[in-house]
């Protein structure tokens, strides 16, 4: 019998998928299964593809493949479903769904050199008994009972004891080599079983939420920070594997890994997998087999980890469900709730949204019922929620205090004499924002985007944190070529260096993306610090979640301002959330936690809401601003972004898509713009761009998508379709 197959490729510089049919020889044949990548001749070169379908015939003659490249399938009946359901969703072509589902060494796409990692293991080749006679002395003798327990062990330790003794018994057929193939990431050891006692609200969440087992079903746990949701994940994932199910379980940022997976590790001695950004090619690679094989039954993971190819999911839980990294920025688009909700459909689970904070959506949705609405009101330990204090900025600026305001320096001198720790939100990374020449008013300007490059000391560059263009910083103007340059806007390097100026024997930390650029750096920053190893940690946003060290009672927050005057509709909801889970690290221990926040608007809504820890009286003020504004999550949002490096061409075709938009689009749904975007100018690139708003469309997907084709045809322009949630 002939065999044939339909194998997806992606052909570099077009956008559009297209399978190809291939003939697959005899030899070849019974390896062949659908979702394995093959090796196929195209054109003058060759290239990797993925199967999606098995043929019995064809009508004109078809070349041969070279290679079947997997052994198990990389993509299984679900996976491909859920790449063209990503696909229809997002306007992105089939093969760059797929890649962005695989990790990087199952793509199809670039060689990867990853393959299995062998090691060498002995193994008794006779029985004990008779071996421990064949012992010639003592040395033996000691090797022979590390296979008292063991059937195996490693090549490695047993040459630690005696690399001639091991040959001896080699050699006398007394041991036999072998290579079995070993998983890269390792979690750290742990033995010790925690469980804790849920409390009645804890316990009356997880049995609402097993009431869903076994159905879709979206609950929203809404629980104040310390309520204990954590706990409540671990006793539901317990009893999903009671059912020999398996669970999915998403965080938002590498950040909150080590502490929650040590949690999980602490719980369950059975398998969990890993999925970071924080893992090598080769780490990942392994999680993701030892997944497909069944090994793990837990999946912890970011973003991409969604699409785990578990088996058999009781449950989906997303874990700091408002955080926007579960959103991706690049194409395919996807937020992680769709997929999740595509996955609960199939293996008919429910999904729990966990978080102190839940997005306006989600709370819409709940109070509708569409969700079901778990609260969790108190801390778990009995600690009292942080008492805030707002400081208003202007004043302190006249008193000469316009980084630490008078009331925070007090503070900090006090919690360092009881030798209690502080954390300190500043959500810019570098030393100076601005370096401006005071001669002549120079201001240092990426060359590819129009923003200040910010000033880092340590290597003594100027860098551009959008495109990542660098320069080393001379020590005159390069315009007027004076020694006059001023440095404006506070960095957390500086805010470091400003500290140990003041307070010189305390011990200060800093993490942000610059000191945690190095593998396992976070990990270390946050065991050093919750083993007190330091008074005072400061950083952006990656200390302001997750995190739990009981010996913190004071959080200041120094740039309450930065995240509110970015001018987007979302931006209120940015910064209660940051600030209320920045507080949230507060007096987690005995101490009642203080939060000093230092602002220029001490009378914005926000910053009341969070002194009044009320996140519904927030979320009905920023309900009823969305609802006048037409926001969602009153009204869908779709930004289209135009771009080209030929501003006239840019500005031309943007309006030619505001005409076609206004022109298909039902009467009722809003175009605006088009209008030059927050990030106008970047990597030499124009960006224009157009809202879409609207509630009941029936021609929105058909519209887009014909615009979407249009420009995809097009060299010079470029278009970008974005559904914000
Ligand atoms: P959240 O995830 O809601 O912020 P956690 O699950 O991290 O809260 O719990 C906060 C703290 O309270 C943790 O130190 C945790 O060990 C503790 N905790 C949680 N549940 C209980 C409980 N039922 N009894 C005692 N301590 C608890
Ligand atoms: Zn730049």
């Amino acid at each position: 019998m002939i065999m044939y197959i339909e194998v997806l490729m992606e052909i570099k510089n077009k956008h559009v998928d297209k399978t190809f049919t291939y003939q697959v020889p005899s030899l070849l044949q019974s390896k062949v299964q659908i979702g394995m990548r093959v090796l196929v001749p195209f054109g003058n070169q060759i290239l990797e593809g993925y199967i999606l379908n098995i043929l019995e015939s064809v009508s004109c003659e078809v070349k041969e493949i070279l290679d079947v490249l997997d052994e198990e399938p990389v993509l299984n009946s679900e996976m491909l479903e859920l790449g063209v359901f990503l696909k229809n969703q997002t306007f992105s072509s089939l093969s760059s769904c797929y890649a962005t589902m695989l990790p990087k060494a199952l793509k199809a796409k670039e060689k990867s050199h990853v393959s299995k990692k062998m090691s060498s293991f002995l193994k008794l080749n006779i029985p004990y008994s008779e071996a421990l006679l064949l012992c010639k002395n003592e040395i033996q003798r000691q090797i022979l009972t590390l296979f008292l327990d063991n059937d195996k062990v490693s090549k490695k330790s047993v040459s630690s004891i005696s690399v001639s003794a091991l040959k001896t018994l080699i050699k006398n057929q007394v041991l036999v080599e072998f290579q079995e193939e070993v998983y890269r990431y390792q979690l750290k050891e742990t033995s010790v079983f925690e469980k804790k006692v849920l409390n009645e609200e804890q316990q009356n969440a997880f049995l609402e939420i097993k009431k869903g087992f076994g159905k879709e079903g979206v609950f929203l746990l809404h629980g104040v920070t310390g309520s204990g949701k954590t706990e409540v994940y671990l006793e539901l994932i317990e009893e999903v594997l009671k059912q020999n199910k398996t669970a999915l379980v998403l965080v938002p940022e590498i950040s909150l890994t080590p502490q929650f997976i040590h949690r999980f590790q602490k719980r369950f001695s059975s398998s969990i997998a890993v999925l970071h950004s924080g893992l090598s090619d080769g780490e990942r690679y392994d999680e993701w087999r030892k997944i497909i094989r069944e090994e793990a039954n837990i999946v912890i993971g970011v973003r991409s980890a969604i699409f785990a190819p578990l088996k058999n999911i009781g449950i989906i839980i997303l874990d700091e469900e408002h955080s926007e990294s579960y959103k991706q920025e690049n194409n395919p688009k996807y937020h992680v709730f769709d997929i999740a909700k595509y996955r609960s459909n199939w293996h008919h689970s429910p999904i729990v949204l966990g978080s102190a904070t839940p997005s306006l959506g989600s709370m819409a949705r709940a109070s509708k019922k569409v969700y079901q609405y778990i609260p969790l009101k108190k801390r778990a330990n009995q600690s009292e929620l942080p008492i805030c204090q707002i400081v208003d900025m202007q004043e302190e600026v006249k008193y000469r205090h316009p980084i630490l305001s008078r009331e925070l320096e007090c503070k900090i001198i006090e919690k360092l004499n009881k030798k209690e720790q502080i954390l300190l939100l500043l959500n810019r990374r570098g030393h100076s924002t601005t370096i401006t020449c005071s001669n002549c008013g120079f201001t240092h300007r990426c060359i590819h985007c129009d923003i200040t490059l910010t000033y880092h000391k340590s290597s003594n560059q100027l860098r551009c944190h959008y495109c990542g263009y660098t320069k080393f910083l001379e020590d005159c103007c390069p315009n007027c070529k004076e020694k006059s340059l001023n440095y404006f806007g506070l960095g957390t390097e500086k805010l470091e260096e400003y500290l140990q100026d003041i307070f010189p024997t305390a011990r200060i930390l800093r993490m942000d993306r610059d000191t945690t650029a190095n593998k396992g750096m976070y990990e270390k920053i946050i065991s050093s610090f919750s083993n007190g190893e330091y008074d005072i940690l400061l950083g952006t946003q990656m200390i302001s979640k997750g995190l739990d060290f009981s010996n913190v009672s004071l959080v200041g927050i120094l740039s309450a301002d930065t995240t509110l005057n970015i001018p987007d509709y979302r931006s209120n909801e940015r910064t209660f959330s940051l600030l209320y889970q920045a507080s949230g690290r507060a007096g987690r221990g005995k101490t009642t936690g203080e939060v000093i926040l230092q602002t220029f608007y001490p009378n914005h809504i926000v910053f009341q809401c969070i002194k009044e820890n009320n996140f519904m009286k927030f979320y009905q003020y920023e309900m009823n601003t969305r609802k006048t504004l037409k926001y969602p999550p009153f009204y869908y949002l779709v930004v289209i972004t135009i771009k080209s490096k030929d501003y006239k061409m840019c500005s031309l075709e943007a309006k030619k898509v505001k005409d076609f938009l206004e022109k298909r689009l039902d009467s009722s749904s809003i175009v605006l713009g088009p209008s030059t975007a927050n990030l106008f100018f970047v990597n030499n690139v124009y960006h224009f761009e157009i809202l879409v708003k609207y509630r009941f469309d029936s021609k929105i997907m058909e519209t887009l998508k014909e615009l979407d084709e249009i420009y995809l045809l097009q060299s010079k322009v470029y278009l970008d379709i974005d559904f914000q949630n």
